[in-house]
Parts: C-alpha cells; sequence; structure tokens
C-alpha cells in the first residue's frame, strides 16, 4: 500500500521535473547575444586617438555602442550622440563644427534598437562606459532602466574636474537629477565605486578602469560562442592602441597610466582566454564586424 502510494508521487515528480524544464522560455536556455550599433559617426585628427599618428586628413569614426539580450534582461552599454543634434545642431555648440557628426533620423537610438526589435522601456540596464557626448548623449532618455554608473564619473558630468569638462553636455545627464525633491536620482541608478557583476552569473562584469575619464568603465561579456568580449569604451580607440601599447593623445587621456595597464590586461585576455575587444570609435574593426540585428552570441 506504502508502494502504491508512493508511486505517483514519484511518477508526479517526474513529470514536474520534465515539464518544468520544457516550459522555460527558449530565452531563458539560450546565452547572452551581442549586439553592435552605430550612433552616425564624428570626424577627428588620427593624432588624437593614437597619439602622434598624423592629423591630416582626419578620419570618419563610427560612434559604437551595444546591447546584449541576456536570459534575466536586456542591457545598453553606451547610449551614442544626444537625438537632439538631429533636428537641433546648436545643441551641441562649437563640438557639432568640431567633430561633424552624422545626424540622419535613422541614427536616433529608438531607430536603431528596433532593429532588433526593442524600446527604450526593454532596456533593463544603461550601462555607459563613460559620460562623454558620444557615450552619455541619450542617457536621460531611459526613465524606466537603471543606470549604472561610476559615481566619479557622474560627478564629474556635472561638475568638471579643471580641464576636463569640453566633451560633457549638461543637457545630457540633467534629466538624471530629480528637481524639488527628497531623492537625488530622477531614475534609479546604482553609483559605484568599483567593479560590479551585473547579475551574478559572470557573464558580465562591469569593470572600473579609470583612464579616459576619472569614472570610465568597461564591460566584459562571456558568449558561449565567441568567448569572452571586453567592451573598451574610449579606453582603447583602435586596435592599434592595445597592439602597439600607445595611448591617444594627453588632451584624451585624463590617466595616461590607466590605458596603459588596460592595454595589458587586454593582451592578457586575449592571451589566457582569446578574449576579444571592441571599442567605440575603431572604423576598420567596425566595419569588420557583425552589424544588429546580425550578434554574436
Ligand atoms: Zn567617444
Amino acid at each position: 500500500m506504502l508502494t502504491g502510494f508512493l508511486r505517483p508521487l514519484h511518477w508526479l515528480a517526474c513529470a514536474a521535473l520534465v515539464s518544468s524544464t520544457a516550459i522555460l522560455p527558449a530565452s531563458a536556455q539560450e546565452g547572452p547575444k551581442l549586439y553592435a550599433f552605430s550612433s552616425g559617426a564624428l570626424t577627428i585628427g588620427k593624432g588624437a586617438l593614437v597619439n602622434n599618428a598624423p592629423n591630416e586628413p582626419p578620419i570618419q569614426v563610427p560612434v559604437g555602442f551595444y546591447v546584449i539580450r541576456h536570459p534575466k534582461g536586456n542591457v545598453l552599454f553606451d547610449t551614442g550622440n544626444n537625438d537632439k543634434i538631429i533636428k537641433d545642431p546648436s545643441y551641441w555648440g562649437a563640438m557639432f563644427t568640431a567633430l561633424k557628426p552624422v545626424n540622419t533620423p535613422d541614427v536616433a537610438i529608438d531607430v536603431q534598437l528596433q532593429k532588433i526589435g526593442l524600446k527604450p522601456d526593454d532596456i533593463k540596464y544603461v550601462v555607459p562606459s563613460h559620460l562623454h557626448l558620444d557615450h552619455g548623449g541619450n542617457v536621460g532618455k531611459f526613465p524606466n532602466s537603471t543606470i549604472v554608473v561610476q559615481r566619479d564619473e557622474l560627478v564629474n558630468a556635472f561638475w568638471p574636474k579643471p580641464g576636463t569638462g569640453g566633451p560633457y553636455m549638461i543637457g545630457d545627464v540633467l534629466p538624471l537629477r530629480s528637481a524639488n525633491t527628497d531623492y537625488p536620482n530622477a531614475v534609479k541608478m546604482l553609483q559605484l565605486e568599483g567593479d560590479l557583476d551585473l547579475f551574478g552569473d559572470g557573464t558580465m562584469v562591469i569593470k572600473r578602469w579609470v583612464a579616459h575619464t576619472p569614472g570610465s568603465q568597461m564591460m566584459t561579456v562571456r558568449l558561449k560562442n565567441s568567448g569572452l568580449m571586453i567592451l573598451t569604451g574610449d579606453n582603447v580607440y583602435l586596435r592599434e592602441n592595445v597592439e602597439k601599447s600607445i595611448p591617444p593623445n594627453i588632451t584624451l587621456a585624463y590617466n595616461p597610466q590607466g590605458f596603459l595597464t588596460a592595454f595589458e590586461w587586454i593582451r592578457m585576455q586575449m592571451a589566457n582566454e582569446k578574449a576579444d575587444f571592441f571599442t567605440a570609435h575603431d572604423p576598420d574593426a567596425f566595419k569588420a564586424m557583425k552589424k544588429a540585428p546580425d550578434f554574436y552570441d
């Protein structure tokens, strides 16, 4: 009788196990997927990006940003140029003339995200590598996401250290600040003072790395087939920086030593883990890269 009682239970338990696997959504069984986008392009002298390289003729570089679709939520790494410059170039002031951004309507972040069927509200975490105008430009367009930023970068965007203010647009970050309330932030925010394993599973790790700006951060994404991808932000501009250990010009290097240690760390990951890295502004690397809706997994 006891056996007879247990048998159906045992069967039920097995059925439960089988069905719990069967009903998992497909996305939960898959690893993260990495998508590359560009928010237009900028024109700049190469010598700014690789010290002592010729500045003439200037080169046109992409303004890369990335989406990672993780089973636990979508993550946006960098947000490109503020969409305001599409209709109002004067929003950038003299920077618009200096950097000649491509500002056609198709580069708007909403239009770019649509390529993979996402709206801004579908983004769980926004991770700006730093808050310069071509990375934090649209950070205010994600009021329902959580912004994950180094506290030093946030402070520097609002109140820059001497000599570092030029590339920050106060209008980009003002939407993050609460007005007339007891709360400092208008949107959910994680202000980091170090590294963070974003989902606690090792697939996406934010690494504080003070080089280009006082609060720059990079992010590693561990993919099943493509291996470890390092998103560098502007701690690397061109692959050449890493391959030849040449930092950018001092005007773009808040902490030159930080660049050199970043390059060395990246080379070590490449040697040890067959890692690779994606920057925001390398025209040749970006050309060779799979672009959304194609992806790396
Ligand atoms: Zn940049």
